[in-house]
């Protein structure tokens, strides 16, 4: 099902792209992170955005 509306279509590639993810156990974490969530580890990496050209 395509999603016919913009700022949903939006808000949805915001949600997608706009997180860390942990290196030491893979979950995720809000963008304003600085420390995993689950292990404290502080390797975490940010999801990439370059996939925002996609449409
Ligand atoms: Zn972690």
């Amino acid at each position: 099902m395509p999603i016919t509306d913009v700022v949903k279509k939006q808000l949805a590639q915001k949600r997608k792209l706009f997180f860390k993810i942990c290196l030491r156990c893979g979950s995720k974490n809000p963008i304003s992170a600085t420390r995993c969530r689950k292990c404290r580890s502080e390797e975490l990496r940010l999801k990439n955005r370059a996939l925002g050209a996609k449409k």
